[in-house]
Formats: C-alpha cells, structure tokens, sequence
C-alpha cells in the first residue's frame, strides 16, 4: 500500500474541527475538486507542500507576496522587531514612516488609518463616507469584492462566485436595504440610479481593475463617469485597491488610470505578507474619525509593529524597482499569450484575461477548468482554485518559471 501522504494526514486532522478544513473557503478547492495544496513553506516564486512537492506559485497568499515568499528584506525586519515584543496597542514610529510612504506614494492620501483587514478596511471607509456625506446609500459594481462585511455581500464577487453564493446567508434584508449593485460599465443605470438616488448616494466602491470575477480590465471611460457623476452629485469615490495597491504600478492603480477618488482602501501588498488593512484620502474625509471626529473605528492589533515592519521594507523594496514593474506586466503578458495559443493548438477553447501581472483563465466548461487545474498542480505549478479568483506573477518570478508553466500546460491541455 502506499504510504500515505502527509499532506492529506494534516487535511484530515484539519477538518476535525476546521469548518471543511479551512478557515476561509476557497481554500478549499471544491470548485476544482480533490483535496486542497497545503503549503509549509516558501521561497520566492515557489511554495513546497508537507510532502517537500515544490510548486511555481501564482496565488502568493491571494496576492499579498509581491516580492515572492520569504523575501530576505521582510523576513529580517520582522524577526529584529518581534524580539521587543509583538504588539503594545500604542503608537508606534515604524505607522507613521509606514504611512508616510504611502501618502508619498499617493498623493491624494493626507490621512491614513490602519486596521487588520482589507474586509475591515472597506467597513472603516464606508462609515466615513457616510457621516462625511450624511448619506447612507453605497453604490457596487456586481461581482467586485469588497471584502465580508455584512451589506456587502450582496452579488458579491470572489468564493461567493466561486460557491454561487448570491447573497450570504445570516444577512438580515434590512443590512442591504442601502446597497445598489450594478453592474460594471453599464453607464446608463448608472446615470439612472444617480438621477433617482443621487443626492442619498454616499459613496461609490469600485475595484479600478477587478479580481475578483476573474481579472476584469478598466473600463477607463466608464470609470471616468463615476467620478463625474459621484462630483455631480456630491458622492464620493472610493477606490477598493486592497489588490491592486502597489501591485500595477508604485502606488495607486486608479490614479495611474487617470483617475483622481476621494478615498482608497488598500490592503493584501502593504502588510509584507502579514494581516493588514488601510484606508485613508483627503484630510477633511478622514478626520471625521474618531479621536478627531465622531466616527467610531478602533482596533486592539491595528498598527502592529511587526505587520508594520514586513510593510515598509516592502514598499522600500519596490520603491527601488518602480521601473521594473513593466518588465513584469510583459513577462505575464508573454504567459498569458502563449497559454491561449498553445490552448488554441490543442482545439480547447481558454480564454485569458490579463491586465499587468494580474491573469485568470476560463474554459469554455467549468469542468476543464478542474481536470487541468488537477493536471498542473500534478506537474508543479499553484494557481488560483478558481476561474472567479485572479493569479498573480511577482518580482520573484523568472522566465524558467514561465517556461516550465508552459510546458506544464502544453501537457495539461491535451484532455
Ligand atoms: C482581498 C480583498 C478584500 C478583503 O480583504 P481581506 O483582507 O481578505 O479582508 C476586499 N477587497 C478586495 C478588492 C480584495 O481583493
């Protein structure tokens, strides 16, 4: 009999009392079937599995590892710090340089308030809004993702897709009664909602590039009418950057696009790896937060020295390689390209949405999609367990990776 393998032991104890094995679910692979990859530990581009199986990882913890696993920068500031201690509840200087850089980064940002989430960060954000506004409307795109709260789990994106989860159960109605969801690049409801609702509108959330219903690429015209008719109206906008912050380019997606909001939540990419979660914009918005306003967001663990730590010497790190980030956009661009190719030769339709290093696949049928995910985990290459979740390449990634990912998938294809 085969010995059996230690990752499906860990699984098995794991799902004694882990809610299905896991503690958020689309860790769980059951859009693609079998049992989930559970990774020890990384280095760089690759993640190895308890059984030592070495993996090309495109999911980077969802998109937080833009420099790759372990990076030797991150993991030297967080273990000098941790030696003081690992959290005080106090402030601290490691928030304000960490802070201080993203304002440098994005301009817009005066004031930034950290918290440990990016579903925390949507909350904090939306609360002011609304009491800057004194509205309580919010208007989303459907299939964006802006995180677990509540009223925003309405035709949300992410493993409510993933699950074809509609709207979250526990939501009592009257949670949503002031979420509108349309859907994305539809500028006549749009004008339509704002002419019924306008002046109730607080704000408006939008992923600048979605990725969470797959990747799904700007529609700069579109996203150039929400900020007029937010402006028209005296509704804010709020950019949901929790993935694509620092990941497109140093600094603000939407602001590269042309694009000036309000407000932004980021997330995923600033904490280095660890939980975090940010928003700020224009001083007279944020300052409605309490201890300077009426607005009520605390936090025990917000701020946290390490998570601060890993931070900084990410954002120093790319803040060194600002011009590298086209270089890396091309090298996702050539993976994609050739995916969709070499697809095309084997007469399987695959269809692959890029924008920057962000890429997610769709096959023409869900199950495909699972027998070749299977196939490539098989031949050592980690993406995302979901055509509704967005892959990722990172600074960490080489083009042997690329090259072997495609010659994975040239075997994976043939169905
Ligand atoms: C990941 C994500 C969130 C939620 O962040 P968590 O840290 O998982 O709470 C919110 N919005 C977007 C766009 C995200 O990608």
């Amino acid at each position: 009999m085969a010995k059996k393998k230690k990752n499906s032991i860990i699984f098995n104890q794991a799902k004694r009392y882990l809610v299905g094995g896991v503690s958020s679910p689309v860790r769980a692979f059951k859009y693609v079937g079998g049992e989930p990859l559970l990774i020890k530990y990384g280095r760089g581009s690759k993640a190895y599995d308890y059984d030592g199986k070495r993996y090309i990882d495109y999911v980077l913890s969802w998109g937080s590892l833009i420099l790759g696993h372990a990076h030797p920068d991150v993991i030297k500031v967080v273990v000098e710090t941790i030696k003081n201690g690992t959290s005080f509840g106090t402030t601290n200087k490691f928030e304000a340089e960490l802070a201080e850089r993203i304002a440098r980064a994005i301009p817009f940002v005066q004031k930034i308030r950290f918290v440990n989430s990016g579903t925390e960060a949507v909350m904090g954000v939306v609360r002011v809004a609304r009491a800057y506004t004194k509205r309580d409307k919010i208007l989303k795109f459907e299939n964006s993702y802006h995180g677990h709260a509540d009223y925003l789990l309405s035709k949300s994106g992410s493993g409510l897709l993933t699950f074809d989860i509609p709207k979250s159960a526990g939501v009592p109605k009257s949670f949503t009664e002031d979420t509108i969801s349309i859907p994305y690049g539809d500028l006549l409801r749009l004008k339509k909602v704002f002419r019924r609702y306008g002046s109730k509108i607080a704000a408006v959330l939008v992923e600048p590039v979605g990725g969470n219903y797959g990747v799904v690429l700007p529609d700069i015209d579109f996203l150039k009418s929400v900020r007029g008719i937010t402006k028209k109206y005296g509704s804010l906008l709020i950019a949901d950057e929790i993935i694509t912050g620092f990941r497109l380019n140093y600094g603000s997606a939407i602001q590269s696009l042309g694009i000036k909001p309000d407000l932004i939540c980021l997330g995923k990419i600033i904490g280095g790896g660890l939980p975090v979660g940010a928003y700020g914009g224009r001083r007279n918005i944020m300052n409605n937060l309490a201890p300077e306003g009426k607005v009520y967001q605390a936090s025990t663990f917000a701020g946290n020295p390490v998570v601060m730590q890993a931070g900084i010497a990410t954002i120093k790190v790319l803040s060194k390689m600002k011009s590298n980030y086209e270089a890396l956009s091309a090298l996702t661009e050539n993976l994609a390209g050739t995916l969709e190719k070499k697809a095309r030769r084997s007469g399987v339709h695959l269809e692959v949405s890029r924008f920057g290093p962000m890429f997610s696949l769709r096959f023409e049928k869900k199950e495909l999609f699972g027998r070749f995910y299977r196939k490539m985990l098989d031949e050592g290459v980690y993406l995302a367990p979901s055509e509704f979740e967005a892959n990722f390449l990172s600074f960490a990634h080489t083009e042997r990776d690329i090259k072997k990912t495609i010659d994975s998938a040239k075997a994976a294809l043939e169905f």
